[in-house]
């Protein structure tokens, strides 16, 4: 047996595709990078269901020219510089190897930028290296943004190819439950989604294609948006702070006292967790418990038997200071350890009482738009 070094691409490819999972990953990964950018519109553009191409655009900060070669290459960040950054980092990203990744596992990648102090837009190719192979003036973005377009993903892994192609039914519907997860947590950002066939004869913005959430004031009315008016007026907002614990707050939007399960239940699961407006994913988590707590909660409230199963709409984002809890935990980041979580379920248990049983709620700032 001879011990040897993978060489550079190797290890590159077998890196990405573990970033890269699938395509909802590379639409997580840039709406999260124009939510860094300080966004406020984010257009999300699939043709052929993502299999030709996925694009996403922004009206955000765009990059600034002496960032753009490093862009696209592993491990460069402009979020994070030291590891004891960690522990005070508020944005999406860190790790600095979405965009690598990304272009790793396409055919052909583009991202074209603009800050606002930049006089004209610049389009730039960038390789499977993360490095810029041509560039020039573009005349695309107006004021200040970046749009990302991955071409083909996984035309370099078969199988994954083969999967994604397999899974189209699936993932339409996974592609908009995951644009509306961070529409949800960033109400005062217009999201919008097109899905076309193909190239040919693609409008965008017109049709059942098209989805869009306009900006708005409060997650309530995006709720109302999004959902319709009868699940807003069924749910109700509350914001709690620890007393004892000032760095921990919970924000939850909850199905009121007896409210109408079949409004709640409604179009299936529809569970949100966030810690600091980050979508967790409950299931793999630490926060599973606190999802059964709501759901139990709720369901003896409305007098359901405890064969129901369902999980009532619940929106919970978990504000905390990032040093207390580890998001560093798989790439996508959506799995979580806490520092002592005990202080979040004594918490939501609070608001549970004060919601579903007939204590008094001066206790609670309830929160009004
Ligand atoms: P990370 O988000 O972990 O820093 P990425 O590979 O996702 O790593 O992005 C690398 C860098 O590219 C970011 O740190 C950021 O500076 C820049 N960038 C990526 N997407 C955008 C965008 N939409 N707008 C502005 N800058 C961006
Ligand atoms: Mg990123």
């Amino acid at each position: 047996m001879t011990i040897k070094v993978l060489d550079k691409t190797t290890i590159q490819h077998l890196h990405s595709g573990q970033v890269i999972v699938d395509l909802e990953a590379i639409v997580k990964e840039l709406i999260e990078n124009s939510l860094d950018a300080n966004a406020t519109s984010i257009e999300v553009v699939f043709i052929n269901n993502g299999l030709e191409s996925i694009q996403v655009k922004d009206d955000g900060d765009g990059i600034e020219e002496n960032d753009r070669l490093c862009v696209a290459k592993r491990h460069y960040t402009s979020k994070l510089v030291k590891f004891d950054d960690l522990e005070s980092i508020s944005s999406y990203g860190f790790r600095g190897e979405a965009l690598n990744s990304m272009c790793a596992i396409s055919e052909n990648a583009i991202i074209m930028t603009k800050t606002k102090e930049d006089v004209i837009g610049k389009q730039y190719d960038v390789d499977k290296e993360g490095f810029i192979s041509n560039e020039k003036p573009t005349n695309s973005i107006s004021k200040s943004g970046t749009n990302v377009t991955l071409y083909k993903p996984f035309y370099n892994l078969p199988v994954r190819r083969q999967l994604a192609k397999k899974n189209i039914p699936q993932s339409t519907r996974k592609f908009q439950d995951l644009i509306v997860q961070y529409a949800l947590a960033h109400p005062n950002v217009r999201f919008s989604s097109h899905q076309a066939r193909d190239t040919v004869g693609y409008i965008p913005n017109t049709g059942n294609n098209s989805w869009i959430k306009p900006a708005t004031t409060s997650i309530e009315k995006t709720i109302g948006i999004i959902y319709g008016s009868q699940l807003a007026n069924a749910v109700e907002r509350f914001v709690e702070t620890d007393i004892h614990h000032p760095t921990l707050t919970i924000d939850m939007i909850l199905p009121k006292r007896n409210s109408d399960p079949s409004v709640i239940y409604k179009g299936g699961d529809r569970v949100f967790v966030y810690v600091n407006q980050r979508p967790i994913n409950y299931v793999k988590s630490e926060l599973k418990e606190l999802v059964t707590s709501v759901r139990n909660r709720y369901r003896e409230n409305v007098g359901l038997n405890e064969n129901n199963r369902k999980n009532p709409f619940m929106y919970i984002d978990i504000q905390m200071s990032p040093d207390e809890y580890d998001v560093n935990i798989d790439p996508n980041k959506t799995t979580i350890y806490f520092q002592n979580k005990q202080l979040i379920f004594n918490l939501v248990d609070k608001i549970l009482d004060t919601v579903y049983s007939n204590k008094i709620d001066s206790l609670f700032i309830k929160q009004t738009e």
